[in-house]
Order: structure tokens, then sequence, then C-alpha cells
């Protein structure tokens, strides 16, 4: 018989090439025996049946063989929110959570906005923003029906009703509506970069990851259609590539925002760009 923790100590063994293996051997065994990993610390001398002990190590093998275990449990923690990932979404980043913290900045306790999530994927930046502003109400775009799908049980998991789902590219589908505040994570890395075929990436939505024009092509777009989308004094923020944020800083500079600032994330890096549509500008 092999305890809980036993089983896990093996399992970080054989993860021991990734990052934070315990941490990953953890979440499997956590989401086979459907509890959290409190419940696993709490119970470290539990015996693990024969089944299980099987079931757990299957488990193991596809994670050593590559594949995300945010795939294999289907489930991701973002912004406190337990949400439903598959193959048809981006696993969502602690990094975005930047992008919601400055969002949140900009957007009132006591009033409706209007807010934009260009490319939502799972959900996750639009559901953690309506978790935080109940009066705003979020419009939150994907060109992926698969992906929306998934975006839409999450929704209802959480029931957020301030957020709508639309299929579309970019701002294309939001006719007339003007927002307080726009936020995207868009496709940003290069074609060539040899980081897609690391880490989790190789198993995730390329149209999600890539963007021709040097990575830049959907930021590019999406800052030259958003300055007519915004409420005056409204903020657009786009998250971008560790190297990107000069010359991101400089297509908010070209087409007229003000107040550019750029942010790093928690490692550091330069992560996000906002600027705002200036009352000078109409
Ligand atoms: N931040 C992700 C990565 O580099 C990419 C996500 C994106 O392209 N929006 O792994």
């Amino acid at each position: 018989m092999t305890s809980i923790r036993n089983a896990l100590n093996n399992a970080a063994t054989t993860l021991v090439s990734f990052d934070g293996a315990m941490f990953e051997s953890e979440l499997l065994l956590a989401h086979l025996l459907k509890k959290s990993r409190t419940w696993l610390h709490t119970w470290p001398e539990r015996e693990l049946s024969k089944a299980e002990l099987h079931a757990f190590k299957v488990l193991v093998e596809r994670r050593l063989k590559g594949e995300p275990s945010a795939y294999i449990t289907g489930e991701r923690e973002f912004w406190s929110l337990s949400l439903h990932v598959t193959a048809d979404t981006l696993i969502p980043r602690p990094e975005s959570e930047l992008l919601v913290e400055l969002a949140l900045a900009h957007i009132p306790h006591d009033q409706p906005c209007n807010i934009a999530d260009l490319g939502t994927g799972s959900g996750a930046i639009a559901l953690a923003i309506a978790s935080e502003r109940p009066q705003s109400h979020i419009v939150a775009v994907d060109l992926s029906a698969a992906a929306l799908t998934v975006a839409e049980g999450n929704r209802n998991r959480h029931a957020l009703s301030n957020v709508t789902l639309i299929q579309g590219d970019w701002l294309t589908p939001l006719n007339r509506d003007s927002f307080r505040v726009i936020v995207s994570n868009p496709p940003y890395i290069c074609e060539d970069d040899r980081h897609l075929n690391q880490g989790d990436l190789p198993f995730e939505p390329r149209s999600a990851l890539v963007a021709m024009e040097n990575g830049l092509r959907d930021i590019r777009r999406i800052i030259t259609s958003s300055r007519e989308r915004l409420d005056i004094d409204g903020w657009l923020l786009i998250e971008h590539g560790y190297d990107q944020s000069l010359d991101v800083m400089q297509l908010f500079k070209a087409h007229g925002y003000h107040n550019i600032t750029t942010h790093q994330d928690l490692s550091g890096q330069p992560r996000v760009v906002a600027g705002q549509h200036h009352p000078t500008d109409s």
C-alpha cells in the first residue's frame, strides 16, 4: 500500500524536470481524488487503493510526456476563480492577473460601466473583472466558437450574469458601443520564437499565441481600432511579450493615446501597457 505522502513524493521525483513538480503532483492527485490540495496535506497517511494508485500513475505519465496539468485536470485557478479550460483555450497565466488589477483601478465600484475584453479565451479576465465589479457590464469577444463555449460554462459556473459573450474579430462585432475600459491579452509571440516549442505552449491553440509582424499584428489592430471605441477618458490596457513594451508604447503614442504607462508582472518583466483616450482629442 502507498500513502498519499509517498505517492506524491514518488510523482514529484518522476516530474523533477518540471518547475513546481510537487505542486503539479498535488494538482493531479487532488483532481483524481476529487479533493483539494489542502485535503491531501491534512491526510498524508491515507492509503491509496490499487486502482487510485494506477490512475494516478497514468496522469503523472501524461504530464511527463508534456501535456499541461491544466488540460489533464481541465481546471486552472485565476484570480481565485476555478476555471474550466480545454485545449481550445489558452491556459490562464498568473501574469495576466496584472491586467485585471490595472483594469480594476479604472473601473468604479459604484456606477455601471461598459468594459470589453478582446480575445477572452476561457473568459478568465472578463470573469475576474465581472466578479469584482458587479455593477459593470463586460462584453467578452473571441473568434473561436469552441473557446466561447468554455467561457460560457465558466460564466454560468460562477453565475456572472454581467458578462456577455460574443463571437467575432476583436472590436468588429461591437458596433456602436463605447467602453470605459478595453482590455486584451492577444496573441503576441513571433512565429519563429523558440518558446513555442517549450513548456505548455506546444499544446495550446496557436491562434491564441502567435501573431504575424513580429508578434505585433493583433496588438496594432487593437490599438488602432480601440481609440474611437473608448469613452472620453477611457483606458486601453494590453498584455504583451517581455521584449515588446517599447514597441507597444510607441504604437499607443502614434495613435494619439495619452498617459501611456508600462507595468511589470510579478517576475519583473514588462507585461502591460496602458493608455488613455484624452478629452482634448475629441
Ligand atoms: N504569456 C504567454 C506566454 O508567453 C503568451 C500568451 C499570449 O500570447 N497572449 O507563454
